[in-house]
Order: structure tokens, then sequence, then C-alpha cells
């Protein structure tokens, strides 16, 4: 017996609760075990009386919570004896699938939508060794595809599809549990495949017939208006959105999340994609956090569902951050063009003058 704390991923620490067994090779690469901030400033901006907390998923170790999916996922395909896994991906199961094949010696197929992954994602996807297939068309064509295609290759989908991914995903909600010591009143996701949102369902209900905690939140999954097909009830067959990592319009778990909506009493809502631009931003320069475009669908329609009473004063919001900021340096930077900054002479005159012209 080792008295070793030190933190060893999501499957050691979550194992009586996730289909694995003692001689499992699991494949980890230490992620979950994410931080949960209290935001300290934005209620007092909306000036309402809430707890928002925001589950910073962007500090896992590929930079989303794609990889509490994959190490599960990846871990079974290996028990099984599979030698490739593949993905259709907006990005961030592409750089999850990448990274988790290579730590465990296998290959990564990847089909991605050409021209519409965020840079960082697609730099991941090079660097940890994956074959990246670009297709000219978007990811709703390239999951069809993978569907068919692993019919007839030996391949193991690693998409949102493989049940997997959603027992490694619901251990997120686990740890909110912990941290709180009870499920908030609200949980708020962005919404593409709707996996992510049925995974943290399940993991509250597990939390509550285990007795671990003896309440659930009320789920509220939030789109981009250009790829909201639960707002529409129905597939939208060409999504559009600057938040590419929702920009989904056949959702594979849908479903599932209608489920999850009736069954937590939570509802589904859509955002202008400006209005996810500003909630990235004020996330940003008021908190200090930086997560991707999509994942400020949480954060914005949460805000906007409590300046509206929709979510009522006094409640305890969870909002889960699905990525990291540094995945999409091109939409951030062309978001600041008023930033702060300036050329300048190096003197030591010049820089003392932005000082004081710059203090507030
Ligand atoms: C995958 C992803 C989503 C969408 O999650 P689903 O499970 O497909 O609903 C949202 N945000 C980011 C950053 C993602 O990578």
């Amino acid at each position: 017996m080792s008295n070793s704390t030190r933190y060893t991923g999501l499957i050691d620490k979550y194992r009586d609760h996730l289909p694995v067994h003692d001689d499992t090779r699991i494949i980890s690469l230490g992620e979950g075990n994410t931080p949960l901030i209290r935001l300290s400033n934005v209620p007092r901006m909306i000036g309402k009386d809430v707890d928002i907390y925001v589950k910073y998923e962007g500090l896992n170790p590929t930079g989303s919570f794609k990889d509490r999916g994959m190490t599960m996922a990846v871990t079974k395909a290996v028990e099984d004896g599979s030698k490739a896994i593949i993905c259709a991906s907006t990005g961030n199961t592409s750089a999850a699938a990448a990274a988790y094949a290579a730590r465990a010696g296998i290959t990564a197929f990847v089909l991605i939508p050409e021209g519409k992954i965020a840079m960082g994602k697609l730099a991941q996807t090079m660097m940890y060794g994956a074959v990246i297939l670009q297709i000219r068309g978007n990811f709703d064509v390239g999951m069809q595809l993978v569907k068919e295609v692993a019919e007839e290759a030996p391949v193991t989908i690693v998409n949102s599809i493989n049940p997997y991914r959603l027992q490694g995903q619901k251990t997120a909600a686990f740890e909110i549990v912990e941290e709180l010591g009870a499920a908030p009143d609200y949980h708020c996701l962005p919404v593409g495949n709707a996996g992510n949102i049925t995974a943290h369902w399940m993991g509250y209900t597990e939390s509550n017939k285990d007795g671990v905690s003896n309440n659930v939140p009320k789920m509220v999954g939030y789109q981009a208006a250009g790829a909201a097909p639960f707002m529409r009830g129905a597939m939208v067959d060409n999504p559009e959105t600057i938040a590419t990592a929702i920009r989904i319009g056949h959702p594979q778990s849908w479903d599932k999340a209608w489920n999850v909506q009736k069954e937590s009493g939570g509802w589904f809502d859509e955002l202008q994609d400006s209005e996810i631009l500003e909630a990235q931003k004020l996330l940003a320069q008021s908190e200090g956090i930086f997560c991707e475009p999509a994942s400020a669908a949480s954060l914005g329609g949460a805000i906007r569902d409590v300046r509206n009473g929709k979510i009522p004063e006094g409640s305890k919001i969870v909002c889960t951050l699905t990525g990291n900021g540094l995945k999409d340096p091109d939409t951030a930077i062309a978001q600041c063009k008023n930033a702060a900054m300036s050329t300048i002479d190096a003197t030591l005159s010049d820089v003392k003058r932005s000082i004081l012209e710059n203090m507030t």
C-alpha cells in the first residue's frame, strides 16, 4: 500500500463508478480534478444575488472536457484490442483523441471540417501525431462518414456515441457535488452533440441515487443561434457560428438530451454570436478566466436568465467552461482590436509616459 496522494486521473479516482476492471490498463494524462471557481465580480456587475461557479474544464490536459471522455474511450478501446481509433471533430475531440492515442501507442484518425477548426486545436492534433483527414464538409457529414467507415474498417469510434465517453464525462458532476457538498440548483452548459449535458445528468442522478447528494440540478443547455436544433425542434442542415466547437446541426444525443431537459425540469435556449463573444470577454476581463467562444455560451446564457428572472435570486449556478481560450487565438485577437496595445520607442521616458496615460 502506498500513502501517496498524487492525483492520477479520474478513472483511478472514480473506478468504483466506472466500467473498468482491477487489471485494466488505464490510459490517463491526469485529466479531471479541474477548478470550480466562484465568480466574484460578475454577480455584482449584473446586480443580482446569485452564486455563480465556473467549472474550468479548459484546464484538462488537452484543454477541454473531451479528455474526461477520452481517457475512458481509449482505455476501453485498448482493453478490447483495438489498434486504431477514429472520430469526426470540430477540433477538441480530435486533439483529445490524438493525445490519448499517442499515450496508448495506437493510431488516431480524425475527420475535421476544412478551414473550420480553431488554430490551437489543429496545432495540437498535428503535434500529437494523428492522421488528419480534412473533409470538404461540416462536422455532421464527417460524423456520418465515421459511422459508415467503422462498419468496414478496424477502427473504434471515440465520438460521444461511444458510451464510454459519457461514462468518463459524468465525473465532472461528481467533482462538483464533492466540492459544493450538494448539487447546484442550475447547471448550464453549451450544447453541440449534447453528449456532455447528458453525461452531467448521469453523474448528478448517480450521486443522488448513491446518497452523496440529496438534490439534482435543473439542466440548462445553450446553443448558438445559427446552430440551434434544440430550439428549432429539428435538425439544422447548414449550422453556422463563430463558436466552432458547437457548430453542429445534427446532435448525436438528441433523444437523450430531450430526456435530460424533461427529467431535470431545465430548458434550452440560444445566443447570438455577438452575445457569446461578449460573455467570453466579460469573463476574461472581469474575472481573469479565458475560455473559448463555445464555452462562454454557458455563462452568457446564465447571465441572461438571471437577469430576466428565469433563474431566481438566491440560486447556486454552475457553468461549465468546456474549453480553454488559447484554443482559438484568432477569434480572441480579432475581438480585441481596441486592446490597450501600442508600439513605442524603447526609452524610459516613453514607457513612463505610457504608464501614466493608462493608469485608471
Ligand atoms: C465538444 C464541445 C462542446 C459541445 O459538447 P457536446 O457534448 O457536443 O454537446 C462545447 N464546447 C466545447 C469547447 C467543446 O469542445
